[in-house]
């Protein structure tokens, strides 16, 4: 930080705009934005009105991006882009936030209208509130503050507002990406989408995710004849015993992760038969394995279906594995990065707190960033009320994040 008391200013600006993030927060609230495949109308009042604020609010050079949906009634989704320029434009630092929210789920749980965000010790309620409007409006308000005490930062700042993030970022970020030369590799790119309570988790890795459906298949018969029978229920159970040797073939530990190791544990159990009395002939279990990016999702599954044919020659059953879900992990950005060291310094400098640079189990929007090759990390302070009846963000991390943001920037 070159400037002490620069950033003070800063900071002082922004506490200023706290009931006017709030009201932001409410704005965008009233505007649902759901995707059509989750039976919503998708993003494009909300970004017509967001683009409209960024017009206001002393942004240039404002793109929209659409990409095409023919199941959206306006036939696109948006993408919107807008820059606050520094002294140079060699580097952008960009803050991407997405528009669209979740369907808020049974409305009898919610002690408000998810879309009329309400104000409750020093939260805002309602859906999207924290997923992703915290920090969308905490990034509007981090630029609108420079710019209220005339400060001109020395790298371009980049606002990215895009669409699609909730069911798969292809409308999204991901077309943006492959239809648009935005990005440079020596910009830093924050995406506020995945965080912890006290602000210390910088995400910058992920596991992979392999959700498999194993179905056996033995043969069916009377509970006292288990000899006319092959009981696909005790063969599915060693099986499952037999998958825990993975854990032993799989060992490498990454203390990025919490936990440090791949994990492969047996999850959903389906029914099989209704009384007690009867062999069962067919038996269904899943799966879910979190590799970690090290080893490939290709040779786990070679590996499961030796163990599974093994299984199948001891117990004469079949086994059929069907993938539910594979997404290979991205390439991880390195814990040395520059934005993963300047996101470290602002939370120093705001929270107070020595975050640092982790992986996590799931995959986040960052990793579509990463297979293109950019060093992208999330970070976000939140209480992780995403998806919930009752979302809720806390205005003090709202307000908090606002001056991370206005750190990042501020940082030669
Ligand atoms: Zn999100």
């Amino acid at each position: 930080m070159a400037n002490l008391d620069l950033f003070d200013r800063i900071s002082r600006r922004i506490e200023k705009f706290r009931d006017d993030m709030v009201d932001l927060q409410m704005r965008l609230c009233a505007i649902p934005a759901i995707a059509p495949s989750s039976g919503g109308e998708g993003e494009a009042k909300k970004a017509d009105f967001l683009i409209d604020y960024l017009k206001a609010n002393g942004f240039v050079d404002i793109a929209l991006i659409k990409a095409p949906d023919l199941d959206a009634p306006d036939g696109y989704r948006p993408n919107v882009l807008a820059y606050y320029r520094g002294q140079n434009s060699t580097r952008t630092v960009w803050i991407m936030t997405h528009t669209d929210v979740v369907p808020p789920g049974e409305l009898s749980l919610w002690r408000g209208n998810p879309f009329k965000a309400w104000v409750e010790k020093g939260r805002v309620y309602g859906r999207g509130v924290e997923d992703n409007q915290q920090d969308m409006v905490a990034s509007l308000f981090a630029v609108k503050a420079l710019k209220a005490e005339g400060i001109v930062p020395n790298c371009d700042i980049g606002i990215a507002i895009v669409a699609d993030e909730e069911t798969g970022s292809r409308k999204g970020i991901d077309y943006v990406l492959q239809n648009h030369k935005v990005f440079r590799r020596q910009d830093l790119i924050i995406v506020p989408d995945a965080g912890n309570e006290t602000g210390t988790m910088i995400e910058v890795a992920e596991k992979s995710i392999l959700w498999l459906k194993f179905k056996t298949l033995g043969k069916q018969s009377h509970g006292s004849m288990p000899e006319k029978g092959i009981n696909s229920f005790k063969a599915a159970s060693f099986f499952i015993t037999a998958l825990n040797d993975l854990y032993k073939i799989y060992p490498s530990r990454d203390k990025l992760f919490d936990p440090p190791v791949s994990t492969f544990e047996p999850t959903k159990k389906e029914p099989n038969v209704p009384n007690v009395n009867t062999i069962p002939g067919e038996d269904v279990f899943y799966m879910d394995s979190r590799i970690l990016p090290d080893y490939k999702v290709q040779d786990v599954e070679k590996t499961i279906r030796t163990i599974a044919a093994s299984i199948e020659r001891r117990f004469k059953v079949k086994i059929h594995a069907e993938v539910q879900q594979k997404a290979p992990a991205a390439p991880p950005t390195s814990a040395q990065a520059p934005v993963v060291l300047a996101l470290r310094r602002a939370v120093k400098a705001v929270y107070a707190k020595q975050a640092r640079a982790m992986g996590i189990g799931g995959g986040t929007v960052a990793a579509v960033f990463r297979r293109a090759g950019f060093p992208a990390a999330c970070w976000s302070k939140l209480d992780e009320t995403a998806h919930q009846p009752n979302e809720y963000s806390l205005i003090d991390n709202m307000v908090g994040d606002a001056k991370v943001f206005a750190h990042v920037f501020l940082q030669d």
